[in-house]
């Protein structure tokens, strides 16, 4: 069977994501397309940070200390986070979200948070802090104005499940992309994998795979000459102020994202740590 190259671009929880397949009818490719950005659209809901109604916004709204019970999906995604969490002593960290605030402000105003606010965000956050019930798929949290945020770990995931939509439609040869996070089915027809251009220069190659790039050198504020990036040095709380573009390529894309994520906070020196819990992930470092 002849396949066409088809593709689409949407923004989806605030990035864009293109879309490429290969199918056999434009009608077919727009089908599973559409499948695929409403599983995102879906998962963004679940997962949003921004959105105030979405069920990651829920849980932060809940009483502390009482136990709330998630979706499959969501209760995965902060399973996962909080696992990394465990393994990096808190670099990565899904609870960051109050930092992330005040970030964000500094960003508005280019001025940095002072030292009592940066404190109180601080007492806010911490992976302790949220604690999760497998057996009755809930989670709960331990204190007032703690504010989750996925925004390191939910792209890839959303990728992840974009991708098995577009398999379930029978179109295996696909690339989703969503801001920093690729991931891939098959190749296409005519080539032995995805080639995907880095924004360093040159490019390398992807199948069946996931690759993610974060770092402090797209988003950032710059005040005082510092550059402040938009990931959260939890040490501090302040964000990123080293040159850092951190690469980790996995089999699939909630792995890569977040690990991506946890080695520009870790730097070169915590990449031996990740790969002893995660093996068979490549990661890459650059710093200065
Ligand atoms: P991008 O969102 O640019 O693709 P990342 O995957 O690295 O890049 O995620 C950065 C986002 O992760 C931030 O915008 C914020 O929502 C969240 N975040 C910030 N600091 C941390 C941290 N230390 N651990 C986990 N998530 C973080
Ligand atoms: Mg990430």
């Amino acid at each position: 069977m002849r396949l066409e190259r088809f593709e689409f671009s949407q923004i989806r929880m605030g990035v864009d994501t293109p879309i490429i397949v290969y199918a056999p009818s434009e009608s077919q490719a727009i089908e599973a397309c559409r499948a695929a950005y409403s599983r995102i659209s879906q998962l963004e809901q679940q997962m949003s940070d921004y959105r105030l109604d979405s069920e990651l916004n829920a849980v932060c709204k809940e009483a502390v200390g009482r136990w709330r019970r998630v979706s499959r999906e969501l209760f995965y995604v902060l399973w996962r986070a909080h696992r990394l969490a465990q393994q990096t002593d808190g670099a990565f960290d899904p609870t960051v979200g109050a930092l992330v605030r005040l970030w964000r402000e500094a960003r508005r105003t280019e001025r940095l948070p002072d030292p009592q606010t940066l404190q109180a965000a601080r007492a806010r956050a911490g992976y302790r802090l949220m604690e999760l019930c497998p057996r009755r798929r809930a989670v709960r949290l331990r204190a007032e104005g703690v504010q989750l945020d996925l925004g390191g770990i939910a792209k890839g995931y959303a990728c992840d499940h974009a991708l098995r939509v577009l398999r379930r439609y029978g179109l295996t040869r696909a690339l989703i992309q969503m801001g920093g996070d690729i991931v891939t089915g098959d190749p296409p027809p005519d080539a032995p994998a995805w080639r995907i251009a880095l924004a360093e220069g040159g490019e390398t190659t992807l199948v069946r795979g996931a690759l993610s790039t974060s770092g402090s050198t797209e988003q950032f504020v710059e005040i005082g000459g510092v550059r402040y990036a938009h990931i959260i040095d939890p040490r501090t709380g302040l964000g990123l102020t080293q040159l850092i573009l951190a690469r980790a390529r996995a089999r699939d894309g909630i792995t890569a994202d977040s690990l991506a994520t946890a080695a520009a906070v870790l730097g070169a020196a915590g990449i031996p740590r990740l790969q002893r819990h995660y093996k068979g992930v490549q990661i890459e470092v650059r710093e200065g």
